[in-house]
């Protein structure tokens, strides 16, 4: 695997997860493209505030895949550490076979639950498929200025998808993670 070679031009977070993954990928890329919009979206900090469950069928649970995971976690904040990254698999929620997150702010006092759902859309699967190694460093970088809605599919979670979370009975992450 390749090292990262900075480039005086990336934007800093995207120096930031690259050195914290160790190289720049584009499934990297999308992780926090995600983590950052749903900070955004969300007007959360992140960090405590949020839990995440990144849904990856069994057989993409490898890199490059994975390797959305450290984007999300050096974006918005929630770790395997914290316990507060999920990693998971269903046949239901992953019905088209690729990669969906649920980013959920903690209720507050003066806010309640909220979450959101990013799902990639055929346009970023196809962008993939182009994908070389000579050319990856490259292709995250335009990958990294893209229209994030473009490429993924964006919309409030309601309570079903609360419910695939676990944050209907407070169970979430029973049992996830060792
Ligand atoms: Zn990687």
């Amino acid at each position: 695997m390749e090292f990262y070679h900075g480039n005086p031009q990336d934007p800093s977070w995207l120096a930031r997860i690259s050195e914290f993954h160790g190289h720049l990928g584009p499934w990297l890329v999308v992780g926090a493209l995600v983590g950052r919009d749903a900070l955004q979206r969300l007007k959360t900090p992140g960090h405590w505030k949020i839990n995440v469950v990144c849904w990856i069928p069994s057989d993409r649970q490898r890199t490059p895949f994975s390797c959305m995971l450290d984007g999300l976690q050096a974006s918005c904040g929630a770790t395997t550490g914290k316990r507060n990254l999920w990693v998971r698999n269903s046949a239901e929620v992953l019905a088209d076979g690729w990669p969906v997150v649920h980013v959920m702010r903690l209720p507050e006092k003066d806010r309640p639950l909220e979450g959101i759902t990013y799902a990639a859309k055929n346009s970023l699967h196809d962008w993939m498929k182009h994908v070389t190694d000579e050319r990856i460093e490259e292709a995250s970088r335009q990958l990294a200025r893209a229209e994030v809605a473009e490429l993924i599919a964006i919309s409030p979670m309601g309570q079903r998808e609360f419910a695939w979370c676990g944050h209907d009975e407070g169970r979430l992450g029973e049992g996830e993670t060792t």
